[in-house]
């Protein structure tokens, strides 16, 4: 045991201390080792250094997303601690999706997601989960709000998101069963931000056309550029006409650890539920979302079903039991994943990172700009979206290509996407490992790449 665990934790060491200097993408011989590792399961076993060699050449492809030079998407890095929590839980392999089994082990669950419900005011009777990520929480958010506010026949029910929410809203409806057509794109303002006056509008011609409206969903960060909604002034069209309000903060929700951000999420703590992903913004290894619900008995009382194969197994009681709040029955103990690096680093630290990148995306704000290039919205959060206007010719082939020059120079990974039908790159600083000297080096090859 000590001698495979020993040589897996030096191949991790390895691999992290490399980081800065891996290409931040080079798919390399990546496709030609997964074409070699399509094969039938083996009668008989290999030798342990072998295996981690292949681990280790197959973790060498594609995007170095550990690494500070990520910029892509959304980043997120990955805890080296919740990395040894992993470890920890896999083979300490304890249950807790029901609390009796383990209950020590569940209130480190339980515990770290009231941290997160203390971020946001949320009163003791919120309830919450650890999922797979925040497309998970928001589909088990819009079942929640459809539970709460709908009967079974549900299919009049109409939500209410933006062309910036992020795409799995759209799909948890759907999966949720809802009509295509009952996710309702309300106009945003020039910040790219829900209108709130259209909200109420809409809402009213929808009720008016005899169909219920019941959930709408402000972003706290999109994907695209970090833009927030006023989630205030949604907090109080949803009071006024009894809707569901949910906040998918996937992405921004972890910055309320900061002054500015909270200044910036404003009205939050009014939402029925909040998805986050500490798999962003905490850092923590991919596989980590969370979903919040203010009033937590709503939360089970959409995932709750009694089986008498459980029925030695106690009622909750100070320690919930999470089955009964989530989809999920069996799974891993992801919650020391996000207990033990709150623990051993403190909130301070997370605090100081996030606030580091909030100053490294106006560095970059200020340099893009300074560079000429169009820079169309101050970021709020840590996304910065601009383009090069050329003189003549096709903008967006020119910045096509520029990503591609930009990218293949290896330092840093950017992506792009379509904002209001242009196309436009992005520049997203969330991880842990980058800063101000890896930005400065995506600025330089962003002007280099751009001659
Ligand atoms: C990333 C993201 C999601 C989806 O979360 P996953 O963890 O990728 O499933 C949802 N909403 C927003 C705003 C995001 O940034």
């Amino acid at each position: 045991m000590r001698e495979m665990g020993m040589a897996a934790l030096s191949l991790v060491e390895a691999y992290i201390r490399d980081l800065p200097h891996l290409p931040a993408f080079d798919l390399g011989g990546a496709t030609d080792l997964a074409a070699r590792l399509r094969e039938p399961a083996p009668e008989h076993g290999t030798d342990w250094d072998g295996l981690l060699e292949t681990v280790a050449a197959a973790a060498a492809g594609g995007a170095t997303s550990a690494g500070p030079g990520y910029l892509a998407y959304v980043p997120g890095g990955g805890l080296y601690v919740s990395a040894l929590a992993d470890l920890l839980a896999a083979a300490l392999n304890k249950y807790v999706s029901v609390w009796n089994l383990a209950p020590a082990c569940a209130q480190i669950e339980a515990t770290a997601i009231r941290w997160l419900c203390d971020l946001f005011g949320y009163p003791p009777a919120a309830r919450g989960i650890l999922t797979s990520g925040g497309s998970m929480a928001n589909f088990s958010a819009v079942v929640t709000a459809r539970t709460a506010l709908l009967d079974e026949d549900f299919l009049d029910g109409t939500l209410y998101v933006t062309d910036q929410t992020h795409a799995s809203s759209a799909k948890a409806a759907r999966l949720a069963g809802f009509p295509r057509a009952h996710v309702r794109t309300v106009p945003t303002l020039g910040s790219l931000t829900m209108d709130p006056k259209a909200l109420a509008r809409m809402v009213a011609d929808d009720r008016a056309a005899g169909r219920r409206p019941f959930l709408v969903i402000g972003s706290a960060g999109t994907t695209n550029t970090g833009a927030v909604d006023p989630l205030d002034a949604l907090a109080d069209v949803a009071r006024a006409e009894g809707l569901w309000f949910h906040v998918d903060a996937a992405y921004g929700g972890p910055f309320q650890l900061t002054e500015r951000g909270r200044a910036l999420l404003r009205g939050i703590e009014r939402a029925d539920s909040i998805t986050l992903d500490p798999h962003k913004a905490m850092f923590l290894p991919y596989g980590t979302g969370a979903l919040l619900v203010r009033d937590g008995p709503r939360l089970r009382q959409a995932h709750h079903l009694d089986a008498h194969y459980l029925q030695d197994l106690g009622a909750e009681d100070d320690i919930p039991n999470f089955t009964e709040y989530s989809p999920e029955l069996t799974r891993d103990f992801r919650g020391l994943r996000l207990w033990l690096p709150i623990k051993l680093h403190g909130l301070a630290a997370f605090r100081e990172a996030l606030d580091e990148k909030l100053d490294l995306a106006r560095v970059a704000h200020s340099a893009l700009v300074d560079a000429g290039f169009e820079v169309p919205w101050e970021p709020s959060l840590t996304t910065v979206a601009f383009r090069r206007v050329p003189g003549d010719g096709d903008a967006d082939a020119c910045n096509a290509r520029l990503l591609r020059r930009v990218n293949a120079g290896g330092r840093v990974l950017l992506s792009s996407t379509m904002i209001g039908g242009t196309y436009m790159l992005r520049l997203c600083v969330v991880s842990h490992r980058t800063h101000l000297d890896r930005v400065e080096e995506a600025i330089e090859a962003i002007r280099n790449s751009d001659r």
